[in-house]
């Protein structure tokens, strides 16, 4: 068994402010007078049925948590410290999510919310050696036209350099909002040259997959867990090259799976599916990056190949550089070559 940590990987599914260390949201919350819901501060992770209810108790926690984040150096903060955590983890790139909206009212709008994360991302990655690049999420839950907003700026930002935006998103409740009216936002953001990385398939099943596959042409999709329920969807899935971001620990805790060996991950990948491991959400799932790794491992019998290929899938779907690439993939071969360690009695 080798040193999961040391394997090189691409983290492709982490939101910014589920992304916080509890102890950091706790010292936010003190220094901003804001109580927080006991579930925040204790160590349980989040659990909560997969119905509308179960999602408005997590938005409720995700709210309050998100309400501590006041400005500029909160969001700095933020930034640096998850970029540090993945570092610790093995991560050598970072494509981190973010909806600018929320933080607009404390730093003067939209464009300059995004600047600070973007500056904040180039600072860290290269103090931790970790390549960070940044996606911009809209949300169901608001208008529409406001994805276009938020599409266009993320444009302006579009590369694959250190704190350049790699790709758009769209996330909250899969129930909500009518997936084809965010279509123009999407267009917009490929002709940028970004990524089109929406969530869909864990609330809902295979018909949401189709939903988003037909609408926003993506080229990963947030989970898509659910596609395997329907052979026919996880194949156009496989076929047409979509990774999916596979986030355990989230699945568990949303309630979609009751146990962390439902999640289809083995099938997913007998399939023929590109699957690359996410953390969602540690401030709320209290599970990292590497806790995923350990969850193929221990709970999904991967052995040191497999976890390597699971690695290299997750670094070939990042939208990080070519050069960032190849020095990742031949890490990973590094790690395969390290001899096993002989775990001690
Ligand atoms: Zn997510």
């Amino acid at each position: 068994m080798r040193d999961l940590a040391l394997l090189p990987k691409a983290h492709l599914h982490l939101h910014f402010t589920g992304s916080m260390r509890p102890g950091t949201l706790a010292e936010l919350a003190a220094a901003h007078r804001v109580r927080l819901p006991s579930a925040l501060l204790d160590d349980d992770p989040l659990h909560v049925p997969a119905d509308e209810r179960g999602w408005f108790r997590f938005q409720r926690l995700y709210d309050a948590a998100r309400a501590c984040v006041r400005g500029e150096a909160d969001m700095r903060r933020i930034v640096a410290e998850a970029v540090a955590d993945d570092a610790a983890e093995g991560s050598g790139r970072l494509e981190m999510q973010v909806d600018p909206t929320s933080y607009a009212p404390f730093v003067g709008g939209i464009t300059p919310a995004l600047e600070i994360v973007l500056d904040a991302a180039r600072e860290a990655g290269a103090r931790h050696g970790v390549s960070v690049g940044v996606v911009v999420a809209a949300s169901r839950m608001r208008h529409p036209l406001e994805a276009r907003t938020l599409a266009r700026l993320a444009a302006r930002y579009a590369g694959d350099g250190q704190g350049e935006v790699v790709g758009f998103g769209l996330s909250n409740d899969e129930r909500r909002g009518e997936t084809a009216a965010f279509a123009p936002a999407f267009a917009i953001a490929r002709r940028a040259g970004l990524a089109s990385v929406p969530h869909g398939g864990e609330l809902l099943g295979p018909g949401h997959v189709e939903d988003v596959l037909g609408h926003l042409h993506p080229d990963r999709l947030g989970h898509g867990v659910r596609a395997g329920e329907d052979p026919r969807v996880l194949e156009r899935v496989v076929a047409s090259g979509v990774a999916l971001e596979v986030c355990p620990a989230s699945n568990v805790s949303l309630g979609v799976y009751d146990d962390a060996r439902h999640v289809p991950l083995r099938a997913l990948v007998a399939a023929g599916a590109t699957v690359a491991l996410g953390a969602d959400d540690p401030l709320l799932f209290r599970s990292r990056l590497l806790a995923q790794y350990e969850t193929a491992r221990t709970v999904h019998g991967f052995s040191d190949d497999e976890l390597a290929g699971l690695a290299r899938a997750s670094i070939r779907a990042s939208r990080a550089s070519a050069d960032v690439r190849a020095r990742l993939l031949a890490g990973v071969d590094a790690w395969l070559a390290t001899p096993e360690r002989v775990p001690t009695a």
